[in-house]
């Protein structure tokens, strides 16, 4: 028998491509030989040994009703898991792999986050290379039923974003695809779906399209504008086809095929999400903007929040149907929170609807479908209730599911289930009296024998004058009666003793072991035929699956839009006006950190002819801050939401696109200045007249003349070319120049205010470049010593008188700052004496003198002095400008050399 386990075991294992396999074997589903080891480690399972041809195999079980546990575990660490059952035939039995639970098919999940497959199918071009391809792509939620396909032309890289609009599980790529290391690579590295392999026949045209034509109709692909998308067919083909193999059984919730809204939809990709902290913080206890603005009630509410931050919208109407709704929920304070106490009573009916079709779904499940139900009414009543939500979009959106369906199948399960039914279907309490005759008369029948029972004892005590006699029921003995050891004596003849205990007899009587009987048959038919009730039902409720889809996802936006407004309202955000260009924000704030600190607000004007910002001020100012609230009160007014700030005029955007430090891609192994620059090609690629560009230092991750260059030509570039509305930090001062050379370009700075030797940062952004002199600050503070400090302050008054420094621009990066380099100038002296601080330490640029301590200058360096005057920075170009100083370096280093 042990050699047949294993060897079948091994068998069944040939037979899959699942990671894992667990195979029942009677009460237990057990996994075997490398499988065992590999689960007994992960979950902290027992393992055992079973010998099969003298050989010993590991292995490990888990009890029949323990599997989903164990089974969503594996597959939330990204497994494939096989399940194995074992049928009855024939006196035997037989065994066959039934599912495969994958990381995209799970069903039992209680997160707020959808469960997204996904399958990635490439059409015609060559191997990966940047030359663009067109993609389809196919997304399918089994938890809630939701079907999504779209299809791409472009890059791998817009491949990802649409990935990360939905953050799939599970990723099925297509023929094409499998053999695209780059795009392969980068779904690995950048999605935390597992890759899974699916027969390559699925995704083929033909096939592709009966199944789908299938699955949604075969008016569906028309109506939905994909009848020509190949990619998507083949996509949403092989997405099916693996929903249907994997045995699952929820492929009948999938009713709607939905074109993913990527034309309306808002560019936003991964490195953006993340950038901005949407829903992922970018440290540890950093709180992301989901966390700051969720007050939903609903887990479908804050899974629809978290769907609407990660895919803003365009489409001008629904925008305004959105914050229209927001707004009247705004002002209805009273009806808002009773709306928000009634939603509280719902249930997740999408989820619990894919449950059903499933028929995985209990009474207890039914009995949520039916209290969800029946919350819909009591939201109606609400909104009637109340002057401002009466005609408001809300009002629409619950008007949108069947109400009188939903009340009718509310009806029918309030009719037919038990009040307080168990957990399990088979043992009967599932189905209320009154609702089917036949049941009734058998728990009519069921509870006349068991009144005869429990009357027994009474009865039996009196009759034959025992005092300690009792009656009950187990599992080995069925009913008996019991007398105590006392009384034995006076149990009458036709008493056939059972059993002998230490203080007391067990026995039975013909008549007992009758209704023993009937009690027994009363609760098998009453199981049976409660177990057959309950399964029509629960077919009804999975008929009306796109009926309960309506109702989640009503009870799911009311839930959206009242959290929204009660953030409105509670920290006085403001309804963004639309418009047709430009970008103007008054008084904004940054909605995270406006929660943390004493925030100072800030206007933003971005119009046609002043378009691109080059925001400088010291570190530490508030440049970043100032740059990601512009960018996520674009975002806010772009999913339907109002904004922090006193009042903004927003033209919504088609994508966001973000650049700002690395730190996370150096963990990743790639060089920083790499990762840069695949980025900003990409937003250089990517971006158009109507995007919002946030470009945070860049040029940094290399060597200075390459970054001023790289930032000065990206900026001519987006300026010329792209003419996307742009914010762009940087501590290259050189920059601040380019509003001369370009029309469009214009500066602004954080202010700081320095007196005496404080530096106190106002957080307000005002026009015009910034004064450089907080380098001097900074040397003070990074513990220059103070001689050189205060001579340093001498030398900038009176570089100033002489108009130098501004004709120079900034030394404030460290290449141009060698020039006075504290450590190769004659300061060098007093500076080692501080341990030899070298420039770069002094991070924000300090300007000093190649001076003696004296205070004259050396010839040489006063001859450079002289070239740096004569320079005329506007008519200079930046790579002449730095040919020029690298020569400066090189005579001042000659200087320090004859010493
Ligand atoms: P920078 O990008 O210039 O180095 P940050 O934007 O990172 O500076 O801002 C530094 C800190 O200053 C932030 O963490 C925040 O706490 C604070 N800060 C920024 N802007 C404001 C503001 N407008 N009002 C109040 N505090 C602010």
């Amino acid at each position: 028998m042990a050699e047949g386990i294993v060897g079948e075991f091994l068998a069944l294992k040939e037979e899959t491509d699942a990671d894992l396999l667990a195979m029942q074997c009677g009460d237990f589903y057990e996994f075997f030989g490398d499988d065992a080891e590999f689960v007994g480690e992960e979950l902290d399972l027992k393992i055992s040994e079973k010998s099969s041809h003298g050989s010993a195999y590991p292995m490990a079980g888990v009890p029949l009703t323990e599997l989903t546990p164990y089974l969503k575990a594996l597959v939330e660490r990204g497994y494939r898991v096989a399940v194995a059952d074992q049928y009855e035939v024939d006196g035997g039995h037989e065994r066959a792999i039934e599912r495969v639970v994958t990381p995209g098919t799970l069903l039992e999940t209680t997160d707020s986050e959808a469960r997204y497959l996904a399958a990635i199918v490439r059409e015609g071009g060559g191997n990966g290379g940047e030359d663009e391809s067109r993609y389809g792509l196919a997304f399918a939620d089994v938890t809630t039923g939701r079907f999504h396909a779209t299809e791409i032309v472009g890059g791998s890289e817009d491949v990802l974003t649409e990935c990360y609009r939905f953050a799939p599980a599970e990723i099925l790529p297509g023929p094409a695809v499998r053999t695209d290391d780059d795009l392969l690579g980068r779904l690995r590295d950048r999605t935390d779906g597992t890759l899974s392999l699916h027969t390559t026949d699925a995704f083929a045209p033909d096939t592709a399209r009966a199944t789908v034509d299938e699955q949604f109709g075969s008016e569906a692909l028309a109506s939905v504008g994909l009848d020509e998308a190949t990619g998507a067919i083949r996509a949403a083909g092989g997405v099916l086809d693996y929903v249907d193999t994997t045995g699952v059984g929820t492929l009948a919730s999938m009713t709607r095929l939905q074109p993913s809204q990527s034309k309306e939809g808002v560019a936003l990709d991964a490195t953006t999400q993340r950038n901005l902290e949407l829903v992922e913080p970018m440290g540890d206890g950093g709180r992301t903007l989901l966390d700051t603005i969720d007050h939903t009630v609903t887990s479908a509410g804050g899974r629809l929040l978290r769907e609407w931050l990660c895919r803003p919208i365009r489409a001008r109407e629904e925008l305004t149907r959105r914050a229209d709704g927001v707004e009247a929920l705004a002002a209805a304070a009273l009806a808002r929170e009773e709306l928000r106490e009634e939603l509280g009573a719902a249930y997740d009916v999408e989820r619990l609807s894919s449950k059903t079709v499933s028929g995985s779904a209990d009474a207890r499940d039914l009995l949520r479908v039916r209290d969800t139900l029946a919350v819909l009414p009591r939201l109606v009543d609400a909104i009637e209730g109340s002057p401002d939500l009466q005609n408001s979009p809300i009002a629409d959106v619950l008007a949108r599911p069947d109400r009188a369906a939903a009340e009718e199948l509310r009806g029918a399960l309030d009719e037919a289930l038990a009040e307080d039914p168990p957990g399990g279907v088979r043992e009967g309490d599932l189905i209320r009296r009154g609702y089917d005759d036949d049941l009734d008369e058998l728990i009519d029948g069921h509870e006349a024998a068991l009144d005869w029972i429990d009357g027994l004892a009474d009865r039996e005590k009196r009759r034959h004058s025992i005092t300690h006699l009792s009656t009950g029921r187990n599992k080995t003995d069925g009913y008996y009666i019991q007398v105590g050891n006392s009384e034995t004596d006076e149990v009458p003849e036709e008493y056939d003793q059972i059993k002998s205990l230490k203080n007391a007899n067990r026995y039975t009587t013909d008549e007992l072991d009758e209704r023993e009987r009937e009690v027994f048959r009363f609760e098998e038919r009453r199981s049976d035929l409660e177990y057959e009730l309950f399964c029509e039902l629960r077919e009804r409720v999975a008929d009306a699956a796109e009926l309960l889809q309506d109702v989640g996802r009503a009870l799911a936006e009311c839930d959206c839009l009242a959290s929204l407004a009660v953030h409105a309202v509670s920290h006085d955000w403001t309804r963004p006006e639309l418009v047709d260009s430009g970008l103007d924000i008054d008084g904004g704030r940054h909605p995270v950190v406006e929660q943390e600190v004493e925030f100072v607000p800030n206007d933003l004007a971005l119009t046609e002819d002043r378009a691109f910002l080059v925001v400088t001020g010291p570190n530490m100012s508030g440049k970043s801050t100032y740059m990601r609230q512009t960018a996520l009160i674009t975002l806010l007014a772009q999913i339907g939401s109002f904004v922090p700030a006193r009042s903004a005029q927003v033209a919504p955007v088609d994508g966001i696109y973000t650049r700002v430090g690395a730190l996370d891609e150096l963990a990743q192994g790639r060089s920083t200045f790499m990762v840069e620059m695949a980025e900003l090609a990409n937003i250089l690629h990517s971006a158009t007249d109507e995007s919002l560009v946030i470009l945070d230092e860049v040029g940094r991750g290399t060597a200075t003349y390459d970054g001023i260059s790289i930032a000065w030509a990206a900026t001519e570039y987006l300026h010329n070319e792209v003419r996307a509305k742009t914010l762009f930090a940087t501590h290259y001062h050189e920059l601040t120049g380019l509003a001369e050379h370009l029309d469009r370009v214009a500066n602004v700075h954080v202010a700081a205010d320095e007196r005496g030797d404080e530096v106190t940062f106002l957080r307000t952004v005002e026009e015009g470049p910034t004064d450089r002199s907080y380098g001097i600050h900074v040397a003070d503070l990074a513990g220059v010593p103070e001689p050189v400090v205060g001579r340093s302050r001498d030398v900038l008054s009176k570089l100033r008188a002489e108009k130098a420094i501004e004709a120079r621009g900034s030394s404030s990066d460290e290449s141009v700052q060698a020039v006075f380099d504290l450590d190769s100038g004659s300061f060098r002296g007093s500076a080692s004496a501080d341990g030899g601080r070298t420039a770069d330490e002094l991070s924000e640029g300090e300007t000093t003198e190649n001076e003696t301590v004296d205070g004259s200058l050396d010839p040489d360096a006063e001859s450079v002095l002289d070239a740096v005057q004569e320079t005329n920075i506007g008519e200079t170009s930046p790579i002449e400008l730095m040919s020029r100083v690298e020569e400066w370096q090189r005579r001042l280093d000659d200087t320090e050399d004859d010493e």
